[in-house]
């Protein structure tokens, strides 16, 4: 299979397979699993954080970390297309009584500051108090800057407000910018990131903070049902992940380049090359019906979620060669 559908696709190679296999484990619940606390003290430093917390998945990341941040009658504001807003079947709310305030994110993914700014609560008993303002980088494959994300801390700082990080593609962010992660996660009190995704490990995520944020992360991890016990095999994967697949990313967006330049080339397809900023493609389509073809080339082993617009995702289970062949695909499909 070619399989364009996400990067969560990513399997597992053999040398990390062995590397997991052969992981020293223990209770991770007491605090015993020497592979999950390398993992941590691993990640946190690497990131310039306190301390790390290793979650089954992205969605527990933002979850307790939203939990941590506010109570029961507080907001975070975030992004109309947040993850943490939208597909996260409405968890801070459902499981934290705590409320989103989504701010419209404008085309290069960002929310407008005079926006969020006027959507901070006044003290008043009308309203719920607003305790954060939650960003995610990278968006829909775009990238927020630096220089963004260091006026959006300073409205924070002027507010009193604290700032999350939904990270899952932080990596991919860091390495388009040219910069490290850690100048990335340098904004924010707490960072989530996903190792299942670009980076190639089968499961969990990280949440990243101060070290008495950790603790209050960890009592709503063991609540939410995130307390794993021998879980120091998947985090053997996750480190190994982080040690070798970060830099390759750049390959995805090279990858992804080329499959918008071509596809653009294709009559029907609408997208352009130059709006591709990481992993993820989106092509418009005129008078192709994309349902038809997806079933077409899903005859030939190649996936991809048909929509308007479509959404390609590259990964390192994705070569050049898988590129050309799913063009080829394509126009003898058409
Ligand atoms: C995938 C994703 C998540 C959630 O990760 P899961 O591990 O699938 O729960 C959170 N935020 C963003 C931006 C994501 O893409």
């Amino acid at each position: 299979m070619i399989d364009f559908r996400s990067d969560t696709v990513t399997q597992p190679s053999a040398e990390m397979r062995k590397v997991m296999s052969q992981a020293p484990v223990g209770d991770d619940v007491y605090g015993d699993d020497p592979s999950v606390n390398a993992l941590q003290e691993y990640a946190a430093d690497l990131l310039g954080f306190d301390a790390a917390l290793f979650t089954s998945s992205g969605t527990q990341a933002n979850l307790i970390g939203l939990m941590t941040h506010c109570q029961r009658g507080d907001e975070y504001i975030c992004g109309q297309q947040a993850h943490n807003y939208i597909y996260e079947g409405g968890g801070a709310a459902v499981l934290g009584s705590v409320q989103a305030q989504p701010i419209e994110n404008s085309a290069d993914g960002t929310l407008d500051l005079t926006k969020v700014e006027r959507a901070i609560k006044a003290d008043d008993i009308h309203f719920v108090k607003t305790k954060l303002i939650s960003l995610e980088n990278t968006i829909n494959g775009k990238v927020l800057s630096l220089d963004y994300m260091a006026k959006v801390q300073a409205l924070a700082f002027e507010r009193n407000l604290r700032m999350h990080l939904d990270g899952a593609r932080a990596f991919n962010a860091a390495v388009k910018l040219g910069v490290s992660i850690e100048q990335v996660c340098q904004y924010f009190d707490s960072v989530s990131i996903c190792l299942s995704k670009g980076l190639g490990a089968p499961v969990g995520s990280l949440l990243l903070g101060s070290r008495g944020f950790i603790e209050t992360a960890k009592r709503w991890r063991k609540t939410t049902g995130g307390g794993m016990r021998q879980a120091g095999m998947l985090a053997a994967g996750a480190q190994y992940a982080l040690e070798h697949n970060v830099t390759r990313l750049t390959e995805d967006h090279d990858n992804a380049h080329y499959l918008a330049l071509k596809l653009s080339e294709i009559k029907g397809f609408d997208v352009d090359p130059s709006r591709v900023q990481t992993n993820m493609v989106f092509v418009k389509s005129i008078n192709i019906d994309m349902y038809k073809l997806a079933q077409r080339l899903q005859n030939k082993g190649i996936l991809f979620t048909p929509g308007q617009p479509t959404r390609w995702v590259t990964h390192l289970g994705i070569s050049r060669a898988d590129i050309d062949v799913t063009l080829t695909a394509i126009k003898e499909a058409l």
